[in-house]
C-alpha cells in the first residue's frame, strides 16, 4: 500500500483535501498529469466563507501576501451594478480576496508538503479499479494502491470517465476565453487597478471582455468573448482582435501566456462516492465561473471531505459521518448551478431587451438592503447554516479566537461566559473555556470546519459528542 488516501489531481480542490486529510493524521499520496505548475491567473476570486475557513488553518495569511489587489469592492451577482455588502453578515473578510489561482496551489501545496503529503507530477491517472478493501490506481508513473482515493482532477475528470458515470446537467449556450497577457500598449480605456465586475466588462464592436490588472503592472488577465457566444479565437491575432475592439487601437498585445477557452454548461455527479473512489471540486461539479465560486467550493469540498475521511480512517469517526460529505455538499454546489443559470441569462452578451428589462428589475431590487443581504450572503457562502462567527475570546492560555482555536484541526466544546469545564471530553474533541464579551453564555461543539453542531446552555454537554459531529445546527 502506498498511502492511505491517493488524492488524483493538485488543483486547489486536491491540494486543499490533502492538507486536510494530513491534519487529520492520514498518509496521503497526490498523483498529478502536469510535470510543472502551470502558473496562469485563471480564477483567484477568494469568497469570504473560504477566507474564513482558511483563517482557521493558518492558511490565509501567506495568501493575503500575495493577494494582488484588496479593495474594498462588495461582490457582484450577475456582474450587475450593485455592490453585495457583506459586512452585514458580521465577519472578519467581507471583501473578495484576489490571489491568482497558481498562486493559491502553491500556499497549499507548501503547507500540504509541510505535513508530510507527497505530490507526484507527470503522473496522469489512466485507470482505477475499487474493491472492498482497496483502491487501485494506474498513472503513467506505475501502479499505487491506497485505501481510498478522491478525484479532483477538474471538470474533465479522467476517473469519472474511467468509471462510466454520467455527469447529467445542461449543455453550454456560449463560449468565452481566458487569457494571461502582457500588454505592449495601453489606450486610455484600459483599467489601471481592479474595481467592482460591472466597472470592468466592457462591449465594443464584435466582442466583450474585462482586463484586469493582476500584480506587477503589465501582466493581465483578460476574459472575453465573442458578442454572439460563439468560440472566440485564442491565438494572439484573435486576442489582438478582441484588444483593438473593446480597448480600440492603440492597445497593443506584448505577450500572450496561457490561453484557453471555457463554457457555461451546468453539470454534477449524482452521488459523490463510488466505493472507495470520491469525487470533489470541478471533477463533481461544473457551472458558468462568473460568479467567482469554482475554486470557493472546491476548497470547501475539499476541507469538508478531508477530515471526515481522516475520521474514518483513524477509526473515531460516528457511524454514518462520511456520508454527510454527500448530504451537506451535494446540495450547495446544486445551489450553484441554480444561482448560476440565472447569472448566465443575466450575463448573456447576446441578450435581448426582455433580458434588459429583468436586468432593470434585479439592479433595483439589489438596492433593497433585505435582497441586496440575501444575495450578498448567498454569493459569499456567508449564509451557511451553522457558521460559527470568529469570536474573540479570553482563556486561561490568554486571548485568541474561534478560528485560531480551530487551526489543529479537531473539533471544539467551547464552553462561553463561566462554568465548571468537565474533563476528559471524548477524544479527539477539545475541550475550551473561554469569556467571550460580546456573546451571551453557552456551551457550543464546533466542527473543525467552523460549522456548529450542538449547542446548549453552559454546564450542559452533549450526551454524544461524537455522533453529534455528524448534524450542523443554526449559530444563533
Ligand atoms: C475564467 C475563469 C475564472 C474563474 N474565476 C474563479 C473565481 O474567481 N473564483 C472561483 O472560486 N473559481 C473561479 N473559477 C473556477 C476555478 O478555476 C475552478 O473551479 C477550479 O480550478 C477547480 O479546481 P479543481 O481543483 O476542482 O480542478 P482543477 O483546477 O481543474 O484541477 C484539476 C487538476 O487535476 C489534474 N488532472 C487532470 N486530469 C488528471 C489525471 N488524469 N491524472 C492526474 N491529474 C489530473 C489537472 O492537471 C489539474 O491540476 C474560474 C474559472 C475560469 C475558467
Amino acid at each position: 500500500v502506498d498511502a492511505e488516501v491517493i488524492v488524483i489531481g493538485a488543483g486547489p480542490t486536491g491540494l486543499a483535501l490533502a492538507h486536510e486529510l494530513a491534519l487529520g493524521g492520514a498518509a496521503v499520496l497526490v498523483v498529478e498529469a502536469r510535470a510543472e505548475q502551470l502558473e496562469q491567473v485563471k480564477g483567484g476570486a477568494i469568497q469570504p466563507r473560504t477566507a474564513e475557513l482558511l483563517d482557521a488553518r493558518d492558511l490565509l495569511a501567506p495568501m493575503l501576501e500575495l493577494a494582488t489587489r484588496r479593495p474594498d469592492v462588495g461582490g457582484h451577482f450577475a456582474g450587475l451594478p450593485v455592490q453585495l455588502d457583506n459586512t452585514v453578515w458580521g465577519t472578519r473578510h467581507p471583501y473578495v480576496i484576489s490571489v491568482p489561482q497558481w498562486r493559491i496551489e502553491q500556499v497549499l501545496a507548501d503547507a500540504a508538503t509541510r505535513l508530510g503529503v507527497r505530490v507526484l507530477r507527470d503522473h496522469a491517472v489512466t485507470g482505477i479499479e475499487s474493491t472492498d478493501t482497496e483502491v487501485v490506481v494506474r498513472t503513467a508513473g506505475g501502479e499505487l494502491r491506497a485505501g481510498w482515493a478522491v478525484a479532483c482532477d477538474g471538470g474533465h475528470s479522467t476517473v469519472r470517465k474511467l468509471l462510466n458515470l454520467p455527469f447529467p446537467g445542461e449543455p453550454g449556450t456560449y463560449v468565452s476565453a481566458l487569457a494571461d497577457i502582457r500588454l505592449a500598449a495601453v489606450s486610455d480605456r484600459v483599467p489601471t487597478a481592479a474595481g467592482h465586475i460591472s466597472e470592468m466588462t466592457r462591449q465594443g464592436a464584435q466582442h466583450w471582455g474585462m482586463l484586469t490588472p493582476v500584480g506587477d503592472g503589465t501582466l493581465y488577465r483578460f476574459v472575453f468573448g465573442n458578442g454572439d457566444g460563439t468560440a472566440p479565437a485564442t491565438d494572439a491575432a484573435g486576442v489582438q482582435r478582441a484588444l483593438t475592439d473593446i480597448y480600440g487601437e492603440p492597445t497593443r498585445l506584448g505577450e500572450l501566456r496561457h490561453a484557453s477557452q471555457f463554457g457555461d454548461a451546468t453539470r454534477q455527479l449524482e452521488s459523490y462516492r463510488h466505493g472507495r473512489v470520491l469525487f470533489a471540486g470541478d471533477a463533481a461539479h461544473i457551472h458558468p465561473p462568473f460568479g467567482g465560486q469554482g475554486l470557493n467550493l472546491g476548497v470547501q469540498d475539499g476541507i469538508n471531505l478531508g477530515w471526515k475521511l481522516a475520521a474514518t480512517i483513524s477509526g473515531w469517526a460516528p457511524d454514518g459521518l462520511l456520508d454527510t460529505y454527500q448530504t451537506e455538499r451535494h446540495p450547495l454546489a446544486a445551489l450553484v448551478l441554480h444561482h448560476t443559470k440565472a447569472q448566465r441569462v443575466l450575463f448573456h452578451p447576446d441578450a435581448g431587451p426582455d433580458v434588459a428589462a429583468l436586468r432593470d428589475i434585479m439592479i433595483d431590487l439589489m438596492r433593497l438592503p433585505d435582497a441586496n443581504r440575501w444575495l450578498a450572503g448567498m454569493m459569499s457562502g456567508l449564509d451557511h447554516l451553522g457558521r460559527v462567527p470568529d469570536l474573540d475570546l479570553d482563556t486561561e492560555a490568554g486571548p485568541t479566537r474561534i478560528a485560531e482555536l480551530l487551526r489543529p484541526g479537531r473539533p471544539v466544546l467551547l464552553e462561553l461566559g463561566g462554568g465548571d469545564l468537565v474533563e476528559p471530553v471524548d477524544q479527539p474533541i477539545r475541550a475550551v473555556r473561554a469569556g467571550a464579551p460580546a456573546q451571551p453564555p453557552a456551551t457550543w461543539l464546533i466542527r473543525p470546519d467552523g460549522l456548529l453542531a450542538w449547542s446548549g446552555p453552559v454546564g450542559e454537554r452533549p450526551a454524544k459528542p461524537l455522533a453529534e459531529l455528524r448534524s450542523v445546527v443554526a449559530a444563533d
